[in-house]
């Protein structure tokens, strides 16, 4: 499987994707995509960014082998992937050092970016910080409210965050305002997106600036184990670690690959942030996708205890994985992700985020009736730190 034709195909990846944007973003879009294309070949380029994530970001991150839960299970053999201990604690800082050299590349002195829990907001911060570009953050008021210490995070490092108040005031309203503000200014601005969501070229920026996560993850597994991984098993919010840690693994058919949605109170609730599982197909973000929606085609709002999985679509190349039946998604609830939190952390002194906690649920329960031979790789997306509140209060209400 070759993913990289769809660029001949106009960015869609089979039906999804492509570029549902205002005319006037047209030739930004270009602009992007033909410097991508030639950083992505740069020698330069690839030395600069090699260096800050190293030197930077800390990579890369280690492979552990997670014995006592592997024994308690008594099942599959589990590797977690440590993106937990990335520079800012998650992968997205990957895709943001990554997009700010771009930008630095294509002269612009400005970086803008949406953000729901805050999360991207920083990574975006923490790389305007240390390349010296100014950079406003579009937030949900409702949001602002919620995620305070990631705004005073994100004001700390230098950046501005504006606040959204039109429609449910949340992430797809700060989306809105960031492609409408991006029309506006793209001349000096780069506008950063935070998953491998969005108009072409974004899902295939992203993507390549996070696969690096599954290179590293299958040089790993051959010097430890000899061999590839049965299985690789990621949480799915836009679907960017995902994407990330299964690109390499996509084009072996034997290694089976289990993206984790957030299944909230459950399917069968409107509570839930499952756009593939509980959505249906619609264009969001200026990209056609599976995504949580009203009969009238209105956008849901996704609901989910982990707020980075709190989206309601999935990047364009996860429909289409879905659809070929290469990717199988299953969903985890609140309660189910929150039980692997307690679980991982005390039996392996790992705090993961909720997000990740979602991929550790389902691993823990897929891998007892696996046999020992078989290996599985949970990607941990991030470091769980940041979710002590919302993690007690569910415990308290319960
Ligand atoms: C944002 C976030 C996610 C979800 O985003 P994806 O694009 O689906 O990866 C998952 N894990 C962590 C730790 C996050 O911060």
């Amino acid at each position: 499987m070759n993913t990289d034709n769809t660029n001949k195909f106009n960015g869609r990846f089979g039906k999804y994707g492509g570029q549902y944007i205002a005319e006037t973003l047209m030739p930004a879009m270009s602009e992007i995509e033909t410097a991508f294309n030639t950083a992505r070949n740069n020698r330069e380029f690839q030395k600069d960014l090699t260096f800050y994530l190293k030197e930077f970001v800390g990579r890369p991150s280690p492979l552990f082998y997670a014995e006592r839960l592997t024994e308690q299970l008594q099942g599959a053999k589990i590797y977690l992937k440590r993106e937990d201990l990335n520079h800012t604690g998650a992968h997205k800082i990957n895709n943001t050092m990554g997009q700010a050299l771009l930008a630095q590349r294509m002269k612009k002195s400005r970086l803008i970016a949406e953000t729901g829990a805050g999360q991207h907001g920083v990574a975006t911060a923490t790389a305007a910080a240390i390349f010296g570009f100014s950079c406003d953050v579009y937030m949900g008021e409702e949001d602002m409210k919620r995620q305070e210490e990631n705004v005073k995070r994100m004001y700390m490092l230098g950046a501005k965050v504006i606040p959204v108040h039109s429609g449910t005031k949340t992430l797809k309203d700060a989306m809105n305002e960031a492609m409408r503000e991006w029309i506006a200014t793209s001349d000096d601005t780069f506008y950063v997106i935070g998953s491998a969501a969005g108009p072409h070229p974004y899902p295939i920026i992203v993507r390549e600036f996070q696969k690096i996560i599954g290179e590293e993850t299958k040089q790993q597994i051959l010097e430890k184990e000899n061999r590839l991984p049965d299985t690789v098993i990621a949480c799915v919010g836009g679907g960017s670690n995902a994407i990330g840690i299964f690109t390499p693994f996509i084009p072996t058919d034997s290694v089976k690959l289990i993206g984790v949605e957030a299944a909230g109170f459950g399917l069968n609730t409107s509570q839930h942030a499952a756009s593939i599982s509980g959505g249906k197909v619609g264009i969001l973000h200026g990209s056609k996708t599976y995504l949580l929606q009203t009969e009238d085609g209105q956008i849901c709002n996704a609901h989910s205890i982990s707020a980075g999985l709190d989206y309601p679509g999935v990047g364009p190349e996860h429909s289409w994985l879905h659809d070929k039946h290469r990717v199988q998604y299953v969903s985890v609830t609140d309660e189910e992700a929150v039980n692997a939190f307690l679980e991982l952390t005390r039996i392996q002194g790992i705090i993961p985020a909720l997000e990740s906690s979602h991929a550790v649920a389902h691993t823990i329960k897929a891998a007892p009736s696996l046999p020992n031979n078989h290996i599985i790789v949970v990607n941990v997306s991030g470091r769980g730190d940041k979710d002590m509140q919302s993690v007690n209060q569910y415990l308290s209400e319960k």
